[in-house]
């Protein structure tokens, strides 16, 4: 299928594409990579009147360490990021991520910012911020704001960004020598997007794990923190921890699997997760 008509302009600063989006005249939506947009605007599921470019916008791309944090620009490309020693040594739970992300084309074009603005279930990024506790930078009509990740994912496609709002950075704390990453998702085929994901990060000390957040993906209408798992890993064993998933989970089910399917894989995947925590950091 092919869009509706719409006007199109490249914005030259943050600014402009802030002036751009509060035009009168009706909806108008920013373009990053283009990776999910496009879909929905050829599908006819969006039809804004304008499309506002941020490619070639100053001050919207690379990755930073800044003040603890590794702060990854909002049009930071997939692959860039999958490219980044920074990231793949002080965010190591993004490098995990990042592969499972579409196919190379695709990590080609689409952004780090593009895939936490469009906030999809069923997407790797948005679990991976909430796990590590990180933040969302965003630059609107009325100044800049800086919002938590746990507060950032509202509902299904759904975030605390407002239609005057741009993106401009995530933020995610430099991993510690004691920092553990857990990673792993069934999909039908490696690229597609997830069944059932889960982005796990903790602290690990002679006590055990600490500090541990454990974020489901493709299991509801946003990220999920299984918040009586993380307690029962972090007081008991795994198994007590998968117990406790059923007070956690409730998924639908959809057009992948039934929810019944999706817990079962839930559990399968905190065994996992787990030992990739309690792994030592190489
Ligand atoms: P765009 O498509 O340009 O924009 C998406 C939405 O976010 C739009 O509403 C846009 O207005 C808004 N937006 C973009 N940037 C900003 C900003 N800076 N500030 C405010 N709003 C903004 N993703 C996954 O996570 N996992 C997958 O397995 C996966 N598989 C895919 C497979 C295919 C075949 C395709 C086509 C895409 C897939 N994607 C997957 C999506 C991909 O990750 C996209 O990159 C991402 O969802 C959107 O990023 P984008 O830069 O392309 O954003």
């Amino acid at each position: 299928m092919k869009p509706g008509p719409f006007a199109y302009a490249k914005a030259k600063s943050i600014n402009h594409a802030i002036e751009l989006l509060a035009r009168p005249g009706g909806e108008a939506r920013l373009l990053a990579g283009g990776q999910s947009l496009m879909a929905t605007l050829n599908m006819r599921l969006s039809a804004p009147k304008l499309l506002i470019d941020l490619n070639g916008v100053a001050g919207l791309g690379g990755i930073a360490l800044k003040n603890g944090s590794v702060e990854i620009g909002a049009m930071t490309r997939h692959a860039e990021a999958l490219r980044s020693a920074d990231i793949a040594k002080h965010a190591p739970l993004i490098a995990l991520a990042l592969p499972h992300i579409g196919h190379a084309a695709i990590r080609n074009r689409g952004t780090v910012g593009g895939s936490i603005a469009f906030a999809d279930p069923a997407a790797e990024l948005p679990a991976c911020l909430i796990a590590l506790a990180g933040e969302v930078e965003i630059a609107g009509d009325s100044g800049r704001r800086t919002v938590r990740a746990d507060d950032f994912f509202k509902g299904l496609f759904e975030t605390a960004l407002g239609p005057r709002d741009v993106l401009t950075a995530i933020r995610v704390p430099i991993a510690a020598t004691d920092t553990r990453a857990g990673f792993a998702e069934f999909a039908r085929r490696h690229g597609d997007y997830a069944m059932v994901g889960l982005a796990a990060s903790a602290k690990a000390g002679s006590k055990g794990l600490t500090d541990i957040r454990l974020a489901y993906f493709g299991i509801g209408n946003a990220p999920l923190r299984a918040k009586q798992a993380e307690a029962a890993l972090a007081g008991g064993t795994v198994d007590d921890a998968v117990k406790a998933l059923a007070s956690d989970l409730d998924p639908p089910g959809d057009v992948q699997a039934t929810g019944a399917a999706k817990k079962h894989l839930a559990g399968v995947l905190l065994r996992r997760v787990a030992r990739q925590l309690m792994e030592p950091r190489s």
